[in-house]
């Protein structure tokens, strides 16, 4: 079994994945999160890491206290991510980090030769061909947790990647499946949290709510397999049963199906090519009886329009995409703006920011903090008016 060092330990990703620790006696040697301290500090007595890293430096004296006598070694900071990721005794870095914060990490730990696990899309998103290029360079491995990509990676098991045509993308549709940009006006934030079949953090449910998600979620897949944006097909399936499927040139379709748990897409990533007990539940076809698709609504969805369009301009449009959705995620979070707000701000940023090659991680981050600032600057201006 591989030792691991998990990043983002205290969200919902870093959550489960624990559960399949503990299910498995994974050996965990890290533990990172970014403030949450009474959680990370009960993780950190029940798994016994060598490490465990906060990345708010504020809060390292708080977590000091609450973990004295583990024998835990404090990291912080980026530095302290970076290292998270990197550490000698861990095969395996599962990163759950939210937020183009995780980019550095992702780098860090293919750059020491880790296998890697990778919850934390947008540094796909934001950070071009960089991820991708390491990965090859380095001959690591990169499990998918996204459960979408997971499927595709499980679909594609076994088979020559030249027979591969197509990619069919399934989406919920979030919340607001059917309605109007009209309907969509006054929603509030925990009408966007409610969402139908996945239990996710805050930020990826209210990208759920828009599809921003599954705008991001299509620019992940022709990174991580390959693929130009004509080979996806983005279809929404209301039920979550059917995670993703892969067409091949013979008109043969391979989906993988199961109950919307991200447990599995987590195990497998930490396993694979194991399959091992989940602690999830079995499906039951029978308990659902009809599986429904539907075209995606580009109208009423911009969010989705902007990512599609980033996807075809490249360079550092996807990173600016994801950097304005980022912060008017956590404006609409804090109740600031509405939310058919957030999909102004994003087309806007795609709009007005210039759009450069991305050679380096600081292009890749410095479109994110481009687009994160023109967002913070029109909210003044939207509400100082
Ligand atoms: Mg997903």
């Amino acid at each position: 079994m591989r030792s691991v060092s998990i990043l983002g330990s205290t969200g919902a990703i870093g959550v489960q994945a624990l559960d399949v620790a503990r299910m498995h006696g994974i050996k965990v040697v890290c533990l990172a999160a970014k403030s949450n301290t009474d959680l990370l500090a009960k993780q950190v007595l029940e798994f016994k890491p060598a490490f465990a890293c906060i990345y708010d430096e504020k809060f390292a004296d708080d977590l000091a206290e609450k973990i004295k006598g583990s024998g835990a070694e404090i990291l912080t900071g980026m530095y302290g991510l970076c290292k998270a990721a990197s550490l000698d005794s861990a095969d395996l870095v599962l990163n759950g980090v939210v937020g183009t914060i995780g980019l550095k990490p992702t780098l860090a730990a293919i750059e020491a030769g880790k296998d890697i696990a990778l919850a934390n899309k947008e540094a796909l998103v934001a950070g071009g061909d960089l991820v991708m290029d390491a990965v090859r360079r380095k001959g690591v491995n990169l499990y998918p947790v996204d459960s979408e990509h997971s499927a595709i990676f499980q679909c594609l098991q076994g088979s020559r990647r030249e027979d591969l045509k197509k990619i069919i993308l399934t989406a919920s549709g979030g919340p607001f499946f059917g309605k109007t940009v009209e309907d969509m006006k006054n929603v509030s934030v925990s009408q966007a949290l409610a969402h139908p079949t996945w239990k996710m953090g805050k930020k990826i449910t209210v990208d759920s709510a828009t599809l921003m998600n599954k705008g991001l979620e299509f620019i992940e897949a022709i990174r991580l397999f390959g693929v130009s944006a004509d080979e996806i097909e983005i279809v929404i399936h209301r039920e979550s049963v059917i995670h993703s499927a892969v067409e091949f040139k013979d008109g043969a379709v391979i989906a993988q199906l199961g109950v919307p748990d991200m447990r599995i897409p987590i195990q497998y990533a930490l396993t694979c090519p194991k399959r091992l007990e989940s602690p999830s539940e079995s499906l039951s076809l029978w308990d659902y009886g009809k599986l429904t698709f539907y075209k995606p609504d580009f109208t009423n969805f911009p969010c989705i329009q902007s990512a599609l369009k980033a996807a075809a301009m490249g360079g550092t449009a996807p990173a600016i995409v994801s950097g304005a959705d980022e912060e008017a995620v956590g404006l609409f979070l804090e109740e600031k703006i509405s939310f058919t707000e957030i999909g102004e701000l994003v087309s806007g940023a795609l709009r007005d920011i210039p759009v450069h090659k991305v050679l380096t991680v600081s292009d890749a981050v410095s479109a994110v903090s481009e687009a994160q600032n023109y967002v913070r600057e029109r909210f003044k201006s939207m509400k100082g008016a």
